[in-house]
């Protein structure tokens, strides 16, 4: 058998990600590979915290890309602020709450579930009964934007919640970080983690993760080691931690990777000059055309308009239509990658991402008139 170099076929990204990755990110994906301790890619490294802090909007010192996607972005968090013992309250809507409940077991720790019905927003009162039931809890983990559904939660409420009572907070932020505000300083969220290939409109492999003081003083007074040597943040700040304009020097941990970083740095960049408040409107702009076209084609969403995320719309399958076969057309015939329901809602919905580069006003008419040849 001969084998070639591969050419994927150009697609449109809409489903629950990866999204489009513009030109722009993808020619600084290509640029020459430099060492990932070349005096260029430290003041590349430096740059890149400053920016993940306006992303995130935080001062928090320990912001960084974990070399790797958003699963060990979420698995550094947990494996770092969890020990052996620990009780965490876990709010869980969703696939990715499922995850974090598996996270917190495998740290040792005991999960005590805040279950809410998937296509729903977490019950605060529900947690605030969790946490007067447990008050020697030491954290709440949620997801912001549950990919799974299509549902946004109420983070700052979360966060509040858990600092009265004396919990670290824990988010998600894979789907949510540059779609919708993230505010992590004004919130007061204590340790948050996201992914490059949602609404950063990144390639896929990175994952920004953020702590802020508190959260790094329960890292450094640990009492057993972090069972992950790549991902124990004690280590990974003698390279990510330090910055080299405030004096620190950066000294080998893993080999970073370089040419993602460009790429980061780029789409970050792109986010910069946009404004976080021009993307979070635009991605509600396109979400209100899209909403206008499904309910044309008398299609309607899974979720309710009050906790529906822009970003990831999660829309009925009408009765008789075979939605997996509808997925292989668009694929097919219009080039357009939209997403399946998971779990529980498994052959009952798909996800229709409109992230970061992906949610456009084109993009949207292509996707609508698909659809509409598809549904005929
Ligand atoms: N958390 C959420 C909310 C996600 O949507 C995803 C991926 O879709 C993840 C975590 C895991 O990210 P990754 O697939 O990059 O490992």
């Amino acid at each position: 058998m001969e084998i070639r170099s591969f050419y994927p076929q150009p697609r449109l990204l809409m489903g629950p990600g990866p999204s489009d990755v513009s030109d722009r990110v993808l020619s600084a994906l290509s640029r020459p590979t430099i060492g990932h301790l070349d005096p260029d890619f430290i003041f590349l490294m430096d740059e890149i915290k400053l920016l993940l802090q306006y992303a995130f909007q935080t001062d928090n010192a320990l912001t960084l890309p974990v070399s790797a996607p958003g699963s060990a972005g979420m698995e550094t968090v947990f494996v770092n602020l969890i020990e052996p013992g620990d009780k965490v309250v876990v709010c869980r809507n969703g696939a990715f709450g499922e995850r974090m409940r598996e996270n917190v077991v495998r740290c040792g720790g005991h999960a005590v579930m805040v279950d809410s019905k998937w296509g729903e927003a977490v019950q605060l009162d529900q947690l605030e009964r969790a946490l007067d039931d447990n008050p020697d809890a030491v954290a709440v983990a949620a997801v912001h934007a549950e990919t799974s559904t299509g549902v946004c939660s109420d983070v700052q409420a979360i966060a509040t919640l858990a600092d009265k009572h004396n919990c670290l907070s824990i988010i998600d932020a894979v789907t949510s970080l540059g779609g919708i505000p993230v505010k992590v300083d004004e919130w007061g969220i204590d340790a948050i983690y996201s992914g490059t290939q949602k609404c950063l409109s990144c390639v896929p492999g990175l994952s920004p993760v953020s702590f802020n003081d508190k959260a790094v003083q329960r890292i450094t007074a640990r009492k057993h080691p972090v069972q992950s040597w790549f991902l124990d943040l004690n280590l990974v700040i003698g390279y990510w931690g330090k910055g080299s304009q405030t004096g620190g020097k950066r000294s080998y941990h893993h080999t970073a990777p370089v040419n993602n970083l460009y790429a980061l740095h780029e789409s970050l960049l792109m986010l910069k000059e946009e404004t976080l408040s021009a993307s979070w409107q635009r991605h509600q702009l396109n979400h209100q055309a899209l909403k206008a076209g499904i309910e044309c084609l008398g299609l309607s969403f899974a979720v309710s308009a009050d906790v529906r995320l822009p970003q990831l719309n999660t829309i009925n399958v009408p009765e008789g239509v075979n939605e997996a076969q509808l997925r292989q057309q668009l694929l097919n015939d219009w080039q357009i990658e939209i997403g399946a329901g998971l779990g529980d809602l498994a052959g009952k919905v798909w996800r229709i991402g409109l992230m970061g580069h992906s949610a456009s006003q084109p993009k949207v008419l292509t996707l609508i008139s698909a659809l509409a040849a598809c549904l005929v």
